[in-house]
């Protein structure tokens, strides 16, 4: 079989390698390895590594990596460089942030995936980059805000890669794919303050 995170043959989903990378890092190898278009799978995979945590930070730079690796998947010019802004700008966000701020970051992380791919500034001829980028965050902010229960960065990461995908496609012209069938979180019994069968993604 081949390894999931960085695709060389290995004995086990995961090789002894990557399996000792620091999650961030798994981000990393994953997306520059990974042909996929789908960013809900390629999600899914990065969370499986045995270090990436049930909830916290991490989410945030997984969203926008994932959205920029399947963006350039699927034929759109972004080079290596900005994978490795979106994982930086994923990170620089603050833990408690969510909570704390009344702005959820993996919605922000949306909005930084199309930030990067637009190459947006603040000057005029970005207006149209600008405002595509903040409808995102905005449409995925409300996404997050219709949840309700204990708040859950697998259910985030989910509900906004699932809206992300459509907008992508609907609005910069992309041919991301979605799964063929719905979602079931394998990360329930990890998680404590997993909102059960309350949750749409919950495999019950
Ligand atoms: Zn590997």
């Amino acid at each position: 079989m081949n390894c999931i995170i960085c695709g060389n043959s290995a004995e086990s989903a995961i090789c002894q390698n990557c399996a000792g990378l620091e999650p961030q890092e798994a981000i990393r190898t994953y997306c520059l390895n990974s042909a996929s278009k789908n960013p809900l799978q390629m999600s899914q995979a990065i969370m499986n590594h045995p270090g990436f945590p049930v909830a916290g930070h991490l989410h945030h730079a997984l969203v926008a990596a994932v959205l920029v690796a399947a963006y350039r998947n699927a034929g759109g010019e972004v080079s290596p460089e900005k994978l490795d802004e979106a994982i930086k700008r994923g990170n620089s966000i603050p833990g408690g942030f969510c909570a704390g701020f009344g702005a959820d970051a993996a919605a922000i992380a949306c909005g930084i995936a199309v930030s990067l791919i637009n190459g947006n500034t603040i000057n005029a001829e970005h207006a149209t980059g600008r405002a595509q980028a903040h409808a995102l965050t905005g449409e995925a902010m409300l996404n997050i805000a219709n949840n309700s229960g204990n708040r859950c960065c697998k259910r985030s990461v989910y509900g906004v890669l699932e809206l992300a995908t459509n907008y992508f496609n609907r609005v910069l012209g992309s041919s991301l794919e979605a799964p063929q069938e719905s979602i079931r979180c394998p990360f329930t019994r990890k998680n404590k303050l997993c909102n059960g069968k309350a949750c749409k993604y919950h495999p019950a």
